[in-house]
């Protein structure tokens, strides 16, 4: 009898945050569901929290029927966790760094090699791991390829420039793409910040990489997909987007999600496309002022809201390591407000079951701060936005969503170069009403539900296995990747 072959294998590895963490889990199951392949996925976490630990370990029990999972955390995790004054980005790539001898002693264990890597933007020290082990290495780009466009050229563009050029530069040209604004890309372009060490050779380790995905689709970016898939800026480029929860799949238990059921039986009470969802992502936080402006808007707005609300910081990341989890108290929210708007708005402490409110007939809007996932999950379920950046990519984002695909407003501080103050509650109030306005008739939404369809239409050809289909190809390109495994374990 013919011996049957094993199945090829690869490794996903997610940097610690939601929102690396998401796009990789929903990549693993469809490699798995649709392409047959084996897949481990090692997710990166350095302190057990990711912005929602309860949710995550919820998340993680609906895909081990799919993925061998590995939870890893760098061994020094004290030295992590005293790295106080390190940024955000230092942070991340720190701790994957530290998780590399980790990693590779559990790859080099595995009874069926595996062939490829598939790394997100903070994992690409794992290229030289990969080299060894000789497998195949991907870099997965989870955010819009607009911004793996500046990633990858911005931090070259920059280190030419004269001092005097770049004092004075306002927008960056990147070949055949958007132009973007300087401030937009301000964190990957400002060169005398000592971040910057990291830019370049991330960038570079995309441009070497074996194949570069991301989380698009043509129709979402089409000059910025087609120049990047022209060859010239990067290796193969697979656009295998829309990766997203699909919110239909999952089963809610009453045992493991009282409160999301809660939340979703308040939806299926309001009107159709007659409410706001408001949340600022996984672990972002506002001020104790813009939050109360927030709050006082919305509530002048006299629209119908859903807001995941976080207890204010001055640090807008506070919550990104840290977990979602709280007491849940919301004494600081302005006096009576939630007796005021009891019943019209709904206020949800740390974190709510976004996917499926998202695909929820009675919402209408969506005040995001354009994370990519979020974006994703709005733009499939044909929602519009307002466009709220709080950091980093999302200002780029925030571009596209209201300048490209007109399908978001956005209030003037949220621009970089709006000086990055409070909304105030007038703003606020007036954005919301223009929003939620004019039902079906309302432009934004037609433009919405246009794009939604474009994004239905390549989640199609997913499922019958067309040969367009980029994850498609993708999985063809793991499947006759080296084919014979390393020895050198
Ligand atoms: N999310 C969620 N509930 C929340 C907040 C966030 O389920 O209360 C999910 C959201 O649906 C998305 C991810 O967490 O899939 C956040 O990713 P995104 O890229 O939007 O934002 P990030 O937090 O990474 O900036």
């Amino acid at each position: 009898m013919e011996k049957k072959q094993p199945r090829t294998h690869a490794v996903l590895l997610a940097s610690p945050g939601m929102g690396h963490l998401k796009p990789m889990l929903e990549l693993g199951k469809r490699l798995v569901k649709h392409h047959d392949l084996e897949i481990t996925l090692f997710i990166v976490t350095n302190d057990g929290g990711d912005g929602a630990s309860g949710s995550k370990s919820e998340i993680l029990k609906s895909s081990d029927e799919f993925l061998h999972i590995h939870l890893v955390s760098p061994p020094q995790q004290d030295v992590m966790a005293s790295a106080l004054e390190w940024s955000l980005i230092r942070k991340l790539v720190m701790t994957m760094r530290a998780c590399v001898p980790v990693v590779r002693a559990a790859i080099s264990s595995m009874p069926v090699a595996p062939s490829a890597i598939i790394v997100d933007l903070f994992g690409t020290d794992f290229w030289d791991m990969a080299d060894e082990l000789r497998m195949l290495k991907f870099a997965f780009m989870t955010t819009s390829a607009l911004y793996l466009a500046a990633f990858i050229s911005v931090p070259y563009l920059v280190d030419k420039l004269s001092q005097k050029e770049y004092e004075e530069l306002r927008t960056i040209d990147i070949p055949n793409c958007k132009t973007v604004a300087y401030e937009d890309v301000f964190g990957l372009a400002n060169r005398d910040d000592p971040d910057h060490v990291f830019a370049r050779p991330m960038a570079t380790n995309f441009i070497n990489a074996d194949g570069v995905l991301v989380n698009t689709w043509h129709d979402l970016e089409p000059n910025t997909v087609s120049s990047l898939g022209d060859g010239r800026l990067l290796g193969k480029l697979y656009p295998i987007g829309p990766l997203t929860e699909q919110a239909a799949e999952k089963k809610l238990s009453t045992e493991d999600n009282g409160g999301a059921i809660a939340i979703l039986e308040w939806l299926d009470k309001q009107p159709g496309g007659s409410v706001l969802y408001v949340s600022f992502g996984s672990g972002w936080s506002l001020t104790g002022q813009q939050t109360h402006e927030l709050a006082l808007g919305l509530e002048s707005s006299k629209q119908r809201f859903i807001w995941v609300s976080r207890p204010p910081t001055d640090e807008v990341s506070e919550y990104f390591f840290s977990g979602g989890d709280g007491s849940g108290a919301l004494d600081y929210l302005p006096d009576g407000f939630v007796a005021r708007t009891k019943g019209v708005g709904l206020v949800v402490p740390m974190w709510a079951p976004q996917a499926q409110i998202l695909a929820h007939a009675s919402i209408g809007g969506f005040l995001t701060h354009c994370g990519w996932n979020s974006t994703l999950e709005s733009v499939t379920n044909g929602v519009p936005m307002i466009a709220w950046p709080l950091y980093g990519d999302q200002f780029v984002i925030a571009a596209i969503l209201t300048e490209d695909l007109e399908v978001a407003i956005r209030p003037a501080a949220r621009t970089s170069s709006g000086g990055g103050g409070a909304v105030g509650r007038e703003e606020i109030r007036e954005l919301v009403v223009k929003l939620m306005e004019g039902g079906e008739g309302n432009p934004l939404r037609a433009r919405a539900k246009a794009l939604r369809g474009t994004a239905d239409r390549v989640l199609e050809e997913q499922k019958t296995g067309s040969a367009k289909d980029s994850l498609h190809q993708f999985a063809a390109a793991l499947r006759s990747g080296p084919k014979r495994p390393s020895k050198l374990r």
